[in-house]
C-alpha cells in the first residue's frame, strides 16, 4: 500500500452504506493531506447552517501525508467537523497510534455521515469495514471501551472512541485513542450525536514508498537533527510537565480565571514536583521523543490516581485556573476527564468560570448544588467533573460551555466567561503574550494555543524574527507566520512540538517527494502557500456560517483590566489596540476590513470557486 493511498472511506450510519472513494489528483496536489483534506471535504460537502449535532453534520477522521512511516512525529491523527461549541470550523488533533493504523488499513481519511438509530461501532480492517451494535459499550468509560474492543478484535487493534460525556452531548467532549485525545471544539460530541461509540482498526504495517532509500536517509537526517538539539533533549526529558516553570516566571500563567499572571505558591507546581510522581513515559507512533509522562499518586486522599499526563494545559486547567496547588488532585482530575471523555481545557475553564460567579455572588451556594467553590479549594473539582459529564445540577449548565452558560445565567456572567468564539482559553495569558492572544482571536477554531503557537514569546524563538511579547499590531506578521506554518505542518499532522528542532520544512518537503514522487513538494514556498490556502478556506467556511470581525475578539477582561503578575514582568499590561491589530492582520492577509478574504486573494490561492458562497457576506 502506497503511503499516500489517495483513498478514503465514506460511511453512512443512517443507511449502513459504506463506499471507497478516490481523492482527485488536483486536490491531492493542492491540499496534500491531513488538515488540507479535512477542510477541503468539509467545505465542499457541508451545506451552510448545518446543525452541528444534527444528522447532516459530517465527522472526518484523518491521518497525515506521511503517517505510518519511520519519519518522526508525523503519525498523529485529526478530526474535522462543524463544532457544536463554536458553530465554526473544528479541528482537533490526537496522538498515539491511531493515525498510523488508519493508514495501514488503506485510507487517508474516513468521512462519517448520518446518524445510527442505536449505538454502533465501526470495525475496519484491510479486508473490509463493518458496522456493529454497540449496546454493550454504551455507558462504558473510554478505557473500558478500548479494552473491550481489543478483547473482541485482537491486540493489533487501535481504537478511537468517546466516553459517557459525549453520549450525553456535553459540548466539549473528546475522542480518545489510548490515553491521547483529540480534545478541542467538541469533536467527540459530534461523534456521540451520531450514536457512534468507537472506530476500531485492526491492521499491520505495510506501507510502500516511492523512493525508500532516499526516504531512509532523510529520516536519519531528521533523527540527527533531533538528537543535536538541546530543546529537543529537554522535551524528551520533561515533555510539557515543566512549562509552568517558564510561564509563571514570565507572568503568563493564568490564575483565578485569568485574573493574575502568576500563582503565589507556584513552586509547589514545578516540573520537579511532578517528576517525583512520574512512573513512566510513552509516545506516539514513530517518535523518539516519548514526551508523554505518566504519574501515579501513592498516598493521601487521591492515592491510586493515575494519568498518562497531565501535560501543561491540563496541569494548569485544574491548578492555576482555581489557584489550587494540589498536584495529586490535578492528576485525579486528569484521569477522570480522560475516562469520561472531556476536554480538560474547557472543563477547567468552565469550572474556573463557576468559581468566579460564585465569588461575585452571581451564583448562590444552592445554584452550585451546595459545593464550596472558593479559590484554592480543589475538593469540589472531581464532583464538578462528574456533574458536567452526567449533566446533573450545575453540571448541566456548565456542560454547554462558558459562552452558552453565561447567556443562560445572565446577570453579567458573560464578563467572566473566558472564551473566543465559544472555545475556552488555554494556559497562556494573552495580555503578557500578545501574539499568542491574537492567535486566539483569529484562529479559525477559536481560542487554541496550537493553531499558531507563539514560541517567540514563550521560549524566545527567533524565527522568523525576535518578537517583543507586549507589542500588538506590530506583530501581525508573526501571528500570520505562526498560523500558516502550522497549517502547512498539519498536512502531515506533524506534531507541534517537533517544529522547533527537527521538523524543518525542507526535510518535510523532500520526504514528501521521496514518499509520493511529486517534485513540487520540495519547494518550500509551495508548501507554505498550501498552508495559507488551508487557513483561508477555513476562514471562508466560517464566513459562510456568518462569522466576521465581530467575533474576532478577546474576552472583555483582557481589553479592560490590567494584568496583575504578582512580581513577574508584564504587570499592568492590557490589550489596548485590538482594532489596530485586526486592521493590520486583515490587510496583510488580503482580507477586507470586515475580515472576509478578498476575491483577489482567493483567486491567487486557487480558491476562486468559493467566491460566490461568501459574496453575500462581503461588505459593499
Ligand atoms: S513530541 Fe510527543 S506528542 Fe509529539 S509526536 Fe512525539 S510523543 Fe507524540
Amino acid at each position: 500500500m502506497a503511503v499516500h493511498t489517495g483513498r478514503f472511506l465514506r460511511i453512512n450510519l443512517a443507511t449502513g452504506e459504506i463506499g471507497v472513494e478516490t481523492v482527485p489528483e488536483q486536490v491531492a496536489a493542492d491540499f496534500i493531506g491531513g488538515r488540507g483534506y479535512g477542510i477541503k471535504y468539509l467545505y465542499q460537502e457541508l451545506a451552510p447552517d448545518t446543525d452541528p449535532l444534527g444528522e447532516h453534520n459530517k465527522l472526518i477522521l484523518l491521518n497525515g501525508a506521511l503517517a505510518g512511516t519511520s519519519a518522526q512525529s508525523v503519525s498523529r491523527w485529526m478530526v474535522c467537523t462543524r463544532s457544536p461549541l463554536t458553530g465554526a470550523f473544528a479541528r482537533a488533533v490526537g496522538g498515539g497510534d491511531f493515525g498510523a493504523w488508519l493508514k495501514f488499513a488503506g485510507y487517508d481519511f474516513i468521512i462519517v455521515e448520518g446518524k445510527a438509530e442505536k449505538p454502533v461501532y465501526i470495525h475496519l480492517t484491510r479486508e473490509g469495514c463493518q458496522i456493529h451494535d454497540a449496546a454493550e459499550l454504551w455507558g462504558k468509560n473510554t478505557e473500558e471501551t478500548q479494552e473491550w474492543l481489543t478483547g473482541r478484535h485482537g491486540r493489533s487493534t487501535r481504537t478511537a472512541c468517546i466516553g459517557p460525556a459525549a453520549e450525553r452531548l456535553v459540548k466539549y467532549a473528546v475522542i480518545i485513542s489510548g490515553r491521547r485525545t483529540a480534545s478541542r471544539c467538541g469533536v467527540g460530541t459530534v461523534m456521540g450525536s451520531k450514536n457512534l461509540k468507537a472506530i476500531a482498526i485492526t491492521a499491520h504495517r505495510n506501507l510502500e514508498l516511492h523512493d525508500p532509500e532516499t526516504f531512509g536517509q532523510l529520516v536519519k537526517e531528521q533523527v540527527e537533527a533531533y538528537r543535536n538539539n538541546k530543546g529537543c533533549q529537554h522535551h524528551r526529558e520533561w515533555g510539557t510537565t515543566d512549562t509552568q516553570d517558564t510561564t509563571n516566571d514570565l507572568g503568563i500563567f493564568p490564575v483565578r480565571n485569568f485574573r493574575y499572571g502568576r500563582q503565589i505558591d507556584y513552586e509547589k507546581l514545578l516540573g520537579k514536583e511532578y517528576r517525583k510522581l512520574r512512573t513512566g513515559e510513552f509516545g506516539c507512533y514513530s517518535c523518539l521523543l516519548r514526551c508523554g509522562k505518566a504519574h501515579r499518586v501513592t498516598a493521601g486522599p487521591f492515592a491510586g490516581a493515575y494519568s498518562e499526563g497531565p501535560e501543561y494545559e491540563t496541569l494548569w486547567a485544574f491548578s492555576g485556573s482555581i489557584e489550587s496547588s494540589n498536584i495529586e488532585a490535578t492528576i485525579a482530575a486528569d484521569q477522570l476527564c480522560d475516562d469520561l471523555g472531556l476536554d480538560t481545557i474547557s472543563t477547567g475553564g468552565c469550572i474556573a468560570f463557576a468559581y468566579e460567579l460564585r465569588e461575585k455572588g452571581i451564583l448562590t451556594k444552592a445554584d452550585v448544588d451546595g459545593l464550596e467553590l472558593t479559590y484554592g479549594n480543589y475538593e469540589p473539582v472531581l464532583e464538578l467533573i462528574k456533574k458536567i459529564a452526567s449533566r446533573q445540577g450545575i453540571g448541566d449548565i456548565l456542560a454547554e460551555g462558558s459562552m452558552r452558560a453565561a447567556a443562560k445565567i445572565g446577570q453579567g456572567a458573560e464578563a467572566y466567561a473566558m472564551h473566543v468564539k465559544g472555545l475556552e482559553l488555554p494556559a497562556y495569558e494573552p495580555r503578557g503574550a500578545k501574539s499568542q492572544g491574537f492567535n486566539y482571536v483569529t484562529a479559525n477554531i477559536g481560542a487554541n494555543h496550537c493553531y499558531g503557537y507563539a514560541g517567540q514569546e514563550v521560549f524566545g524563538a527567533i524565527v522568523p524574527r525576535p518578537v517583543d511579547r507586549f507589542a500588538e499590531e506590530e506583530n501581525a506578521d508573526i501571528v500570520i507566520h505562526n498560523q500558516d506554518t502550522t497549517a502547512r505542518n498539519e498536512v502531515g499532522i506533524a506534531c507541534g512540538f517537533s517544529g522547533g528542532w527537527g521538523w524543518m520544512p525542507d526535510i518535510f518537503g523532500r520526504m514528501l517527494v521521496a514518499a509520493r514522487g511529486l517534485d513540487q513538494f520540495a519547494d518550500e514556498d509551495y508548501l507554505l502557500r498550501a498552508g495559507e490556502r488551508i487557513f483561508n478556506l477555513e476562514r471562508v467556511f466560517n464566513v459562510r456560517e456568518g462569522f466576521n470581525r465581530q467575533q474576532d475578539t478577546l474576552p472583555q477582561r483582557m481589553l479592560s483590566e490590567p494584568l496583575i503578575t504578582r512580581g513577574a514582568p508584564g504587570d499592568g499590561q492590557m490589550v489596548r489596540n485590538q482594532d489596530k491589530f485586526l486592521d493590520r492582520y486583515y490587510q496583510l492577509r488580503g482580507w477586507t476590513k470586515e475580515g472576509i478574504p478578498s476575491s483577489e486573494r482567493l483567486n491567487e490561492l486557487g480558491l476562486g470557486d468559493v467566491l460566490s458562497d461568501i459574496d453575500k457576506n462581503r461588505q459593499k
